[in-house]
């Protein structure tokens, strides 16, 4: 049961046809709170987070924003600030891959009437074996002074500590959800996918 929709403040027709799509789709409020989950949601959460916080009854009620890395936030706020200014739907397209298979879904936000929030539907759009160089997990190479990983919350390939240009495919650390990861946008991700929102990162070291 996926409750949380105030009928009043959807207009009719959008729950119904957002409610039987194959598509995960959420809704939410104006000020980006998460209010209403489809029934195929869950399936995607648990096919893309492998963690029960990511299903429908968690998620629900709280900020969308909550739970966009950090460096993501700016690209996501402004995502659906433009759909509310310009009044039509907003695209971005994201990689969500686990470590035997490479996804892109595209994600779509369609602005409700002002003030009665979003609905963001997230399609897959590609899915495919991988193709990049697969390295090993190696402490010395990934891991910092504080034994954090760095990972791209994009593509998840993982930075290399004394070369952070450097961005490396290691599906061990992203086979099972970790508690050491520590994430932020490889240069790839940052130009590929979201050049049009985030200015090139400066690297140190
Ligand atoms: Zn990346």
């Amino acid at each position: 049961m996926y409750t949380g929709v105030t009928p009043s403040k959807l207009p009719d027709k959008i729950p119904a046809a957002v409610d039987s799509s194959p598509h995960a789709c959420f809704a939410l409020t104006e000020s980006l709170e998460i209010c209403y989950c489809n029934s195929a949601w869950d399936q995607f959460a648990q096919e893309n987070y492998a963690e029960p916080g990511a299903l429908a009854a968690s998620v629900l009620h709280k900020p969308f924003l909550q739970f966009v890395p950090e460096d993501l936030r700016l690209v996501y706020s402004d995502i659906f600030q433009r759909a509310r200014t310009l009044g039509r739907m907003q695209s971005l397209d994201y990689e969500c891959s686990s470590a035997e298979v490479f996804r892109v879904y595209r994600m779509q936000v369609y602005p409700l009437k002002p003030g009665c929030g979003f609905v963001v539907v997230n399609s897959l759009v590609i899915v495919q074996p991988h193709t990049r160089a697969v390295c090993e997990p190696d402490n010395a190479c990934y891991r910092d002074n504080n034994g954090l990983i760095h990972m791209c919350a994009n593509c998840r390939r993982t930075c290399r500590v004394s070369t952070p240009a450097t961005w490396d495919w290691v599906p061990a650390y992203v086979a099972h959800p970790r508690r050491d990861v520590t994430h932020g946008v490889c240069p790839f991700c940052r130009e590929y996918y979201y050049g049009a929102y985030l200015a090139p990162k400066k690297l140190t070291g």
